[in-house]
């Protein structure tokens, strides 16, 4: 029988589990996000995040620009926010505008304020083995989804399709220090089927849909991080759902899969960054 792995029950848990600890802080985390240009998808998301924060009792303040910003605007919003004591977490929403140099102003954003733990610092800490501020949301949130339902991750076999270093590069980083075996594939990969069969645990971050039937063996474990309008407008995963679920051991569907533990994660770590020393 295939298990489907249900995020939002998972990010309910730790949701009410982060509501009674940020009860008791005597000083709430703040989270500053700054949202730049008119993507609608940012918009959609920005204002959950602000909605989560709040339910829980965290400070939430979204700083909005339009797509003609520069990125000396935002540099200089960033050097604020580092430097305001009342603001413990910081987001830049990606993607920023394309005139704007995204990694100018992640790298500008201070290390223990980096609530996505994608600043070079803290992936550079991720990628040598030490311990970062904080993990990068959506690969954290795999992997407590994983974690929640017993997979083994020890010497599996895990294959990541996509690069990014939003998900793809920190979520195979994060497997490989679990002691997974770890294969990593993008847009330039031969053959990727016959790699596919081989994964114990298949992770696609694409937003495409990559993976359909005879891509997998049995008894996979699939985690559908893509997030996509398909041709009819509604909202698809990288994963073809119907024929992929027939065959895995545990599915993560879209929505209510990774999408609600990248939240729960960005709440985690908007609490762990307001409590460091
Ligand atoms: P991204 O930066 O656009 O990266 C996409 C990756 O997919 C790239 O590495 C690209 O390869 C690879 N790729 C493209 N076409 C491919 C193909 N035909 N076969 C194999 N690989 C292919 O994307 P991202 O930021 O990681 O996001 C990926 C997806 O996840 C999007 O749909 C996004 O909306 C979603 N997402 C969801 C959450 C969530 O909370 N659920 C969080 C973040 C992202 P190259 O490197 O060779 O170009």
């Amino acid at each position: 029988m295939t298990v489907i792995l249900d995020g939002k029950k998972l990010r309910d848990k730790i949701f009410e589990e982060l509501k009674a600890k940020v009860d008791e802080m005597p000083v709430k985390p703040s989270l500053a996000v700054i949202l730049a240009g008119d993507d609608p998808s940012s918009k959609i998301y920005v204002n959950n995040k602000k909605k989560c924060a709040e339910k829980l009792g965290i400070n939430s303040v979204v700083i909005t620009y339009p797509s003609t910003v520069t990125e000396n605007e935002l540099l200089e919003k960033i050097k604020e926010l580092n430097d305001d004591k009342h603001i413990t977490a910081i987001l830049v929403q990606l993607p920023l505008p394309v005139h704007i140099d995204k990694f100018k102003i992640i790298d500008a954003i201070a290390p223990e304020k980096d609530v996505d733990g994608l600043t070079p610092y803290n992936s550079g800490k991720l990628f040598s083995g030490e311990k970062p501020y904080v993990y990068p949301c959506t690969p954290k949130g795999i992997l407590l989804l994983l974690d929640e339902y017993g997979i083994e991750i020890e010497g599996r076999h895990a294959v990541v399709i996509g690069r990014s270093n939003l998900v793809g590069k920190p979520v195979a980083q994060m497997l490989l220090d679990r002691n997974a075996t770890v294969t990593m594939c993008h847009s330039k990969t031969k053959n990727l089927p016959d790699i596919t069969k081989t994964a114990d645990i298949l992770i696609s971050a694409v937003g495409k849909k990559v993976v359909g039937e005879n891509m997998l063996k049995n008894n996979c474990v699939v985690i559908d991080v893509g997030i996509f309008r398909d041709e009819n407008g509604k909202i698809s995963g990288d994963v073809d759902f119907e024929t992929v679920s027939k065959s895995a051991s545990y599915i993560s569907p879209v929505p209510g899969g990774v999408g609600p533990m990248t939240i729960a994660s960005l709440m985690l770590n908007t609490v762990e960054l307001a409590i460091i020393e």
